[in-house]
């Protein structure tokens, strides 16, 4: 009997955790809204559709339940989420190539400026210590990135190591732990999602906009807020840009 190969359609999973991060994107778009039916109790949001002839969906990772007295519901920033909201998406979606997109801090010292668009090479953790042989590498993780440095050098994005942790601001021993992992860019979520992209087997990288500098003099949480709305908008036109690319390869993720 001859066997039939099935082709899958390429469909690229764009995993953003702020509205705000993802409100340009989605406006430029316009996808509609779909369920993401694997469970019936997540907080996530996923819109999905064609761009060009190119599968796209896009996938937010909602609002945290606050109690009473907790004050309002803010986005599920943070690597619980954003490992679930992985996990979700591909069972729902099947996507054949998954991109992180965000905002996120960049190293002055590896030569990061606010608004740059970075491509991460490789994704490690920052706040996670093990001082036990063997666990210690595991603790630092070490994710190798799908191969973009074609994208990257088309589109003028830098690449670099993405660091992960659960805080905005970091103390002296992430400092220290920052340092050894090498990074040029600082985040929440990214490490998290390789992880659970690297389980399943599908390509990942992450692409993120430089909202703060993490060694400059600003403290963190002024710097991120005062330069959100410019960071969501090169976001927005970096994706776009990638998206584009991505749709001018059929969706292929070899030779990226
Ligand atoms: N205080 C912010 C909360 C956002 S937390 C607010 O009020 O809106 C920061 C988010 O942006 C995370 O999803 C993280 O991935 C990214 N980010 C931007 N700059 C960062 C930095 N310097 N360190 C860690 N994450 C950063």
């Amino acid at each position: 009997m001859q066997s039939v190969e099935v082709v899958e359609e390429p469909h690229v999973l764009i995993l953003i955790a702020m509205e705000a991060e993802a409100a340009p994107l989605l406006s430029k778009l316009d996808l509609p809204q779909i369920p993401l039916d694997v469970c019936e109790w997540h907080p996530f949001l996923a819109y999905s559709g064609k761009y060009k002839d190119l599968r796209v969906s896009i996938v937010t990772n909602g609002k945290s339940k606050c109690k009473e007295g907790e004050g309002e519901p803010v986005d599920n920033v943070g690597t619980t989420p954003a490992a679930l909201a992985t996990f979700v998406a591909i069972n729902s979606l099947k996507p054949s190539l998954i991109i992180n997109a965000g905002t996120a801090g960049g190293f002055r010292s590896k030569g990061a400026e606010i608004g740059d668009t970075y491509i991460s090479t490789i994704l490690r953790h920052h706040d996670r210590r093990i001082t036990i042989p063997g666990w210690d590498n595991y603790a630092k993780g070490h994710h190798e990135s799908h191969s973009c440095n074609r994208l990257a050098n088309d589109l003028g994005y830098k690449i670099g190591i993405v660091t992960t942790g659960n805080s905005l601001d970091a103390n002296d021993t992430d400092r220290e732990i920052m340092k050894v992992n090498e990074a040029s860019v600082k985040d929440m979520e990214a490490a998290a999602i390789a992880w659970v992209a690297e389980q399943a087997t599908i390509p990942f990288f992450a692409l993120k906009c430089v909202t703060d500098i993490v060694d400059g003099e600003h403290p963190t949480h002024e710097e991120f807020l005062a330069n959100l709305g410019t960071a969501a908008a090169s976001l927005q036109t970096s994706l776009i840009s990638t998206i584009e690319y991505l749709s001018e390869k059929n969706g292929k993720h070899e030779n990226l």
